[in-house]
């Protein structure tokens, strides 16, 4: 039967070696978000007063805001075990029911992109969420018949990108639903000097601030611009990062002023060369060499919020700012 992978919530799998050393494992070292890790810590204190499994929760936001560190802390907080798996892994009803079966009372059960499980496992889960059982259906044909079988009081903690993509009657099953929003550049600049101690580069404070204004509100990709900076500091620059190494970084990595990388202009470039838009998001997938998903997950959220681009029922449009973003040579060259 499968199983999902147990993590011991003072260790986190799945990511690589860097993401692993810089991820917060404590509340006091997470940085931001303040609402969200009031209203967890309050709803920790309260099922432990009680004895009682934290109620199952839904984090939202965006890619790299934190959701599956945050889920580390809540279960370590609880003093209980995470198990990991994602929606595109349970395909059948007897994936999750393998899982569920295998948990002990006040366990994390955390799937990642909850909102791509299949309808019927989906189904599955309502049962095991609120009565903490589920129906297994024995043989088939005229002699099928069905079990019941308990599963312990767990707690479910589903991470999305796409709250929108959850049925209503699933999540209201989530007692605690909290959203993570895009960071401030300040935040951001937070996290880079606390990832570059733990990297053991010297980075100043006017460079966490250069690097985090182009960060596009999400600290995976601080983090990420920070480790190819530390790579030039560390060949080049006595291991030291100040403006002009982040300066020179940030630009060997093609990512501009505005915060906008190459992708981002393939974007704004194929719209432009549409007249603007609108133009169907297959379109530009097949432009830039991305997959759909990716585009609309990853970069669109920033464009848009940047004014630069609009989601219509007709496709995507290029806004007025984006012609001065990427005036007529630039998009020539970008293909
Ligand atoms: P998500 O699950 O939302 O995609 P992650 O939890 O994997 O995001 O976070 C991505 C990386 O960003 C983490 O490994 C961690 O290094 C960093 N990170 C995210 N949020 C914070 C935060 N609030 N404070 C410090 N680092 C953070």
């Amino acid at each position: 039967m499968p199983s999902a992978a147990p993590v011991h919530p003072s260790a986190q799998g799945g990511e690589d070696l860097f993401e692993v050393s810089l991820r917060p494992r404590s509340f006091d070292r997470f940085v931001g978000q303040r609402a969200v890790v009031e209203n967890l810590k309050l709803a920790i204190a309260a099922a432990k007063a009680r004895k009682e499994p934290l109620d199952h929760l839904l984090l939202s936001g965006l890619p790299g805001l934190g959701k599956t560190t945050l889920a580390a802390i809540v279960a370590r907080e609880m003093g209980t075990q995470l198990h990991v798996t994602s929606g595109p892994a349970l395909v059948r009803p007897a994936d999750l029911v393998g899982i569920l079966t295998n948990l002990e009372e006040g366990d994390f059960l955390f799937i990642d992109e909850i909102h791509r499980i299949p309808r019927a496992v989906e189904e599955k889960l309502y049962g095991a969420m609120e009565d903490f059982a589920v129906d297994v259906v024995l043989d088939q044909g005229p002699g099928a018949r069905s079990l019941r079988l308990s599963v312990k009081r767990f707690t479910l903690v589903g991470a999305t990108t796409r709250e929108g993509l959850l049925g209503a009657p699933f999540r209201a099953r989530f007692g605690l639903q909290e959203k993570l929003d895009l960071y401030p550049a300040t935040d951001l600049a937070a996290i880079l000097l606390r990832s570059a101690e733990s990297l053991q580069v010297k980075l100043d404070e006017e460079a966490a601030g250069f690097i985090a204004s182009r960060s596009r509100g999400t600290p995976r990709v601080a983090n990420r611009f920070l480790r190819r900076v530390r790579d030039l500091a560390q060949e080049r620059y006595g291991n030291a990062i100040d403006l002009e190494v982040a300066g020179e970084g940030l630009e060997r990595l093609g990512v501009d002023g505005h915060g906008l990388c190459l992708l981002d202009r393939r974007i704004l470039a194929t719209l432009l060369k549409h007249g603007g838009g609108p133009v169907g998001l297959k379109t530009i997938a097949v432009a830039v060499g991305e997959e759909e998903r990716t585009i609309e997950d990853v970069y669109e959220p920033y464009l848009i919020r940047q004014g630069l681009l609009k989601r219509t029922p007709q496709g995507r449009c290029a806004s007025g700012h984006c012609r001065e973003i990427l005036d007529q040579r630039e998009t020539g060259l970008l293909f």
